[in-house]
């Protein structure tokens, strides 16, 4: 699936400030209203806009991070990894392709470093670890590259593995949900099914 133009010139526009509101982007971009709102509802359904966020300056904020590379054995990086994705002071994380495992981590005083890499040495699937402070941030920019003839590359909403063939489409809370196969559509719906039947309490 590919971006037209229009998605990518509402990508660039929106990427560079999230805070214009949709009329703001559709006289940018030379659209209607209700057709940005649409295609930014669209990318947004398919995991392509992942949020909104304000970007901080940890430095400013006098906050220090470090850089971590994990090496293991590659059959335990999904598991290592697992262990820290909710971990609040990891702002990064990378399984990559070598058995190793990369992270940007930010603390707020050197102790919680030291805390941090005591809880890394319990964890017995690590081989080994290198860590490093990071003493200046020349340029940290989370920005996608948006360039023309972007291909959408669909992520299941079941078991959140890579479409690819043709997905299947569902269609919920106005809302559409693709999938990798029909059986990962089934598991979907009966877990919606089980969260609307849930008492409100
Ligand atoms: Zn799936």
């Amino acid at each position: 699936m590919e971006l037209d133009e229009l998605d990518i010139n509402i990508l660039r526009t929106i990427q560079d400030n999230s805070r214009l509101s949709l009329r703001q982007i559709s006289e940018k971009v030379k659209a209607s209203v209700p057709t940005v709102s649409h295609k930014i509802a669209d990318m947004e359904d398919f995991g392509v806009i992942r949020g909104y966020q304000t970007v901080l300056d940890t430095e400013r904020l006098g906050e220090l991070s470090v850089i971590l590379t994990i090496k293991a054995r590659p059959s335990d990086l999904n598991s290592i990894a697992e262990r820290f994705r909710n971990d609040e002071n990891v702002r990064m994380l990378f399984i990559l392709s070598n058995g190793r495992l990369h992270m940007i981590c930010t603390f707020g005083n050197s102790h919680l470093i030291n805390d941090f890499v005591r809880r890394l040495g319990k964890i017995p699937e690590i081989i080994e670890y290198d860590i490093s402070n990071i003493i200046h941030v020349v340029k940290e920019n989370q920005r996608a590259l948006i360039i023309p003839n972007l291909n959408l590359v669909l992520q299941c909403q079941s078991c959140k593995k890579e479409i690819r063939d043709n997905p299947v489409r569902i269609k919920s809370d106005r809302r559409d949900y693709y999938f990798c196969s029909n059986a990962c559509a089934i598991a979907f719906q009966e877990k919606m099914e089980e969260f609307r039947t849930e008492p409100q309490s």
